[in-house]
């Protein structure tokens, strides 16, 4: 499927690349951020969300495990995994209902949901670059092709 790679210069890339990816999310997606400490992946999610028309912070969910925003063109949940003991936590989080309803799942460490995370749709994976980072986004089904097609017009 299709996949798109870019370079990020600082932060403020990262922040237009999730106001970019917002622009052309769609309810019932999963996309997971992969990467190190550090990488850039809470920032990617800060983007979508206040992409999404979110104004307040985005904190990362480390110890929450999940963040909702309810009153954003779409509804979006953050997860951040980093933290889950057991990946059959996600069952008492009650994810299937996050990912079965009418919102998009943001999920950082997928790796630790491992078993019960089903796949992404889009699957991005962050590292650094110099003084900037690298990411990469691999559209796993149709819509999320969509997604990256409207990113790379
Ligand atoms: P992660 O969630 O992957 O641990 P964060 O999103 O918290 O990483 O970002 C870590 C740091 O990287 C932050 O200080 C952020 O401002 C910075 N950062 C994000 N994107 C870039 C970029 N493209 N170039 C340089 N620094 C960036
Ligand atoms: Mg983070």
């Amino acid at each position: 499927m299709r996949t798109l790679t870019v370079t990020l210069a600082d932060e403020a890339a990262t922040l237009a690349l999730g106001a970019g990816l917002a622009q052309a999310l769609v309810p019932g997606l999963l996309l997971t951020l992969s990467g190190e400490l550090g990488a850039g992946k809470t920032t990617l999610c800060r983007g979508i969300v206040q992409g999404l028309g979110h104004r307040g912070a985005v904190k990362s969910p480390t110890y929450t495990l999940v963040e909702p925003y309810e009153h954003t063109r779409v509804p979006v949940y953050h997860f951040d995994l980093y933290r889950l003991g057991d990946p059959e936590e996600l069952e008492l989080l009650g994810f299937r209902d996050y990912l079965g309803g009418d919102g998009v799942c943001l999920v950082e460490w997928p790796e630790r949901g491992r078993g019960f995370l089903p796949a992404a749709d889009l699957a991005i994976t962050m590292s650094a670059q110099g003084d900037g980072r690298r990411v990469t986004l691999e559209a796993a089904t149709p819509i999320a092709g969509d997604v990256l097609a409207a990113l790379d017009h």
